[in-house]
């Protein structure tokens, strides 16, 4: 039984594992449970929930709080500096590559810089062509090809 369990759970952890990889971008823990039932459909939210404070406990995967967004996201750690597109009409989140921000910001005498972060409102190529009354909660989304920004 012990042996069972543990198989179950490997399986598991590896099926969010492929989620994130698959999927390259970030991600809630709905959209990885909607993925992951597609190969283990017993897979339960809570599960999801464990494994990702597990692998954010192994700094692999990080959490992204967007302002406004009542559930965390989450993508895997260490990618370059990059910020995030979110999506008004669907919700997805894209990566967008590189960084808008090409100076330092000026601060008042005594403070000192140490980064920065900020997220871009729009809405996706999908949206734009299915019209706006598409407004099913589909985490779920292929990437955009190129992100929409330098
Ligand atoms: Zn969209
Ligand atoms: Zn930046």
């Amino acid at each position: 039984m012990g042996t069972n369990v543990h198989s179950r759970q490997t399986r598991q952890r590896n099926a969010i594992r492929e989620a994130f990889l698959h999927e390259k971008r970030t991600l809630s823990a709905e959209a990885v449970l909607e993925l992951t039932q597609r190969s283990l459909a017993s897979i339960s939210l809570a599960t999801v929930y464990r494994n990702i404070h597990c692998f954010l406990e192994e700094h692999w995967l990080q959490r992204i709080d967007i302002p406004g967004r009542a559930a965390p996201l989450y993508e895997i750690a260490g990618k370059k500096h990059h910020h995030h597109f979110q999506c008004g009409t669907c919700g997805a989140v894209f990566d967008l590559d590189g960084c808008c921000l090409k100076s330092e910001p000026q601060l008042p005498p005594g403070f000192t810089y140490s980064g920065h972060e900020y997220f871009i409102y729009g809405i996706c190529p999908e949206c734009l062509s299915e019209g706006p009354q598409q407004k099913a909660i589909m985490d779920i989304r292929r990437p955009a090809p190129r992100p929409l920004l330098p």
